[in-house]
């Protein structure tokens, strides 16, 4: 900025000196003469004005309207002014010049007149001050910087004199302290800023010698401190030190950095150290530039053994290409996570091990290093394999409904249990609609519907449709697994091949019922019985009074009530087997008893009966009873087939491999049709007028009680077979 100063001085003396030597220090010291004449309005310059006007010097006067052109636009009116002023009093003028190359040059002028000797001019000498301007205005912008570099510092800064006196503090300084400069200007420094067990090295520190960057710690006016980098420059002011600036770096923040980096450090170390998991970090060219010691009880190597080598060297020959895939991945940029592979270890065992990835890549995305964490997942490997034969040899099948995809995947034997080729995978909701049972179907649906809107467990027996026709049952389960929300994430849950259990219980049911019906038998016959014999013995009585014609009645009535009388027995047999006497003994007396008991009903009927020789029998152990009861309902059955005549044969038998007896009753009667015989032995199952459908059944119970079989085998026209199987007794000892 140009900011002219006039000055206003006293007249120059009156002693003048030779004018030669005059000239000859004005030019030396490049200092132009002028005077203007201000009736004739142009000036007469020396050589050196011109040049200062920045013209050629020539022996001319110059016109006063050539020399205003030169002078900058915004100084004429000033110089023209002090022009007039001067015709009175001397005056220094400061303004600018405009040279023909367009620069600007700063000039000062004094100008005086001296009426006496020459009226009617104004002389003056002129000199080139652009130099001295421009330092001047440096100097300004260098204090104005200086000044705006301590104000808006962000360390505190202040000035002290020699004294240790505060003379000046910045923003910072006062807002690290918690004073401003006035109060700083009462307090004394050192005990003030600084802890008391600082202040008194701080003090020596600063008036003997340089500090430089020293941590310590300053105090605030409310009591908290902070970490500060102290450096203390000399004030010195020509050649002589004057004072010191003292400056304050907060490094509380670089402390902090500082402290969380070392516990972020060791704690790395300290996993790296001690973690089962093997940590290795790798260039991006594949080799080992870091692996933990964890790796010696993993894989047997020493962390030395290993560094500088290339990965390649570690993993199974056939994992390598699936590996070495990955790491191009890498290198292409893409971010692989996790990966499983089996490793080789030192004496050339394998483990699994999965491998979890972090890459570090430059600003461009250039791949830098790979760090790896490796888990030996060899046992869980094992376990799965050995969980997945398991559930197969379970028949228990694995399946996860997935919420986004509304698809389930399927274990391989889940598929089996569906009828599907194990290697489905996955299903859709759709596709399975048609496996499950159309009567099981809505109930699945719907419980599969409530749990996903409001439960965590799911539990069902379903009935599937396999390709071939046949239907299975499966047990499945279920279990919620929802999100941090509450909204469901997936559905996990097993399937179980149940349906020979489920046969189990359709037999157990049948079993239950006998008994059931047993027990219910075993009351009602108790309740007929007695009623019955005094029927049986009133009818008798009334009989013998009644007339002829009546009598026939009566006889019917008679043989109704023996009829009673005999399924009431055979139900009270049924209901009371517990009613049992066991002893050893030989089933072929006991049989040829029961013949001879049945023989005349046998010949009644045209039957011919027939005990074929045999190999004596081993004992066995039993209700003979009960045993015979079993022969005289098989041998009446048999009788009571042929009513036109017939034969029967009764043949016994041993087999002393598996120490059994068995004894056999075979007719040539009619036989049994297929559909029927799957009947025999259900309770009132009877093509007999007279019969009761309950000798099968009860025979077959005393059998069974007996551990033995009774098997029937018939066929239609040719005869039927009943074979009763016993155990031989064993002794006392076995
Ligand atoms: P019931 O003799 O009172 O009819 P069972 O339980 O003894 O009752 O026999 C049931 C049915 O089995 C008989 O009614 C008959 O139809 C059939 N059955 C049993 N044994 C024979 C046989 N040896 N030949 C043909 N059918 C038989
Ligand atoms: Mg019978």
């Amino acid at each position: 900025m140009y900011n002219p100063e006039v000055h206003i001085q006293e007249p120059a003396s009156s002693w003048i000196p030779d004018p030669e030597r005059t000239r000859s220090v004005l030019r030396s010291s490049g200092i132009g003469v002028w005077e203007l004449n201000l009736c004739r309005l142009d000036s007469a310059w020396t050589p050196e004005t011109f040049e200062l006007f920045g013209m050629e010097p020539a022996d001319r006067l110059v016109a006063l309207p050539e020399i205003l052109a030169r002078i900058h636009p915004a100084d004429v009116t000033r110089v023209q002014a002090a022009v007039d002023v001067a015709r009175v009093v001397p005056i220094d003028l400061e303004y600018r010049i405009l040279l023909d190359c367009g620069a600007t040059r700063h000039v000062r002028s004094r100008m005086v007149s001296d009426g006496r000797h020459r009226p009617g001019t104004v002389t003056g000498i002129i000199e080139d001050i652009t130099e001295r301007r421009t330092l001047e205005r440096q100097l300004r912008e260098g204090q104005e910087r200086y000044e705006s570099l301590k104000k808006y510092n962000p360390n505190g800064i202040c000035s002290l004199d020699l004294h240790g006196q505060i003379t000046d503090a910045n923003q910072a300084f006062e807002r690290m302290t918690g004073y401003t400069l006035d109060e700083w200007r009462c307090l004394p420094l050192f005990n003030t800023l600084f802890l008391p067990q600082d202040a008194e090295w701080a003090e020596a520190a600063f008036f003997n010698r340089l500090v430089e960057n020293v941590e310590t710690r300053v105090r605030h006016r409310d009591g908290h401190t902070t970490d500060v980098a102290v450096t203390s420059v000399p004030m010195v002011v020509d050649g002589r030190r004057i004072g010191f600036y003292i400056m304050l770096q907060d490094i509380s923040q670089r402390k902090r950095v500082e402290c969380e980096l070392r516990t972020t450090q060791r704690l790395y170390q300290m996993i790296s150290m001690n973690a089962l998991d093997v940590i290795a970090r790798s260039d991006a060219s594949g080799r080992v530039i870091y692996i933990s010691p964890s790796v010696t009880p993993v894989l047997g190597y020493r962390p030395e053994e290993l560094v500088g080598q290339e990965f390649s060297h570690l993993f199974h020959p056939e994992d390598w290409p699936t590996v070495a895939a990955l790491g191009e991945r890498l290198v292409a940029g893409e971010d692989v996570e996790r990966f499983t592979a089996r490793v080789v270890t030192k004496d050339g065992g394998l483990r699994w091990c999965e491998t979890t990835l972090r890459v570090a890549r430059d600003l461009s995305g250039r791949l830098l290093e790979v760090v790896g964490v490796s888990r030996d997942v060899s046992e869980t490997i094992q376990l799965r394999e050995s969980f997945e034969h398991a559930a197969e040899i379970a028949r228990l099948g694995h399946w996860t409904w997935d919420a986004e995809t509304h698809s389930l995947s399927l274990s391989r034997q889940m598929c089996v249990n569906l009828g599907l080729p194990a290697e489905t995978g996955t299903l859709t909701a759709k596709r399975l609609r048609p496996i499950v049972h159309p009567e099981d179907l809505p109930g699945v649906v719907s419980d599969f519907r409530e749990v996903i809107r409001a439960g965590d467990t799911f539990h069902r027996v379903l009935r599937v449709l396999l390709p071939d026709g046949a239907v299975r049952y499966l047990e499945c389960q279920g279990e919620v697994m929802r999100g941090g929300e509450g909204e469901v994430v997936r559905v996990m849950g097993t399937t179980q091949d149940v349906t020979d259990r489920k046969q189990a219980e359709e037999t157990i049911m049948k079993a239950e019922k006998l008994s059931a019906v047993g027990q219910l038998a075993a009351g009602i016959a108790h309740e007929i019985r007695n009623p019955l014999t005094a029927l049986k013995g009133f009818t008798q009585l009334l009989a013998k009074r009644a007339d002829t014609d009546s009598q026939r009645y009566f006889r019917i009535m008679q043989d109704e009530l023996s009829r009673i009388e005999r399924i009431v027995n055979e139900m009270l047999l049924l209901a009371k087997p517990q009613a049992t006497a066991y002893r050893v003994l030989h089933l072929q007396p006991l049989v040829a008893e029961v013949v001879a008991l049945l023989e005349p009903e046998a010949l009644m009927n045209g039957v011919h009966v027939h005990i074929a020789d045999a190999p004596a029998l081993p004992p066995v152990e039993g209700d003979p009873g009960q045993l015979k009861q079993v022969w005289i309902n098989i041998v009446k059955n048999a009788i009571e087939a042929m009513p036109g005549g017939g034969h029967v044969d009764v043949r016994c038998g041993t087999d002393p491999t598996v120490r059994e007896a068995w004894v056999e009753v075979a007719d040539d009667g009619p036989g049994i049709a297929a559909d029927r015989l799957s009947q025999l032995g259900t309770p009132f199952f009877s093509t007999k007028e007279k019969g009761t459908g309950l000798g099968m059944m009860v025979s077959r119970r005393i059998v069974e009680q007996h551990a033995g079989r009774l098997e029937v085998q018939s066929a239609v026209g040719v005869g039927t077979t009943v074979r009763v199987t016993l155990p031989a007794y064993r002794g006392t000892g076995a």
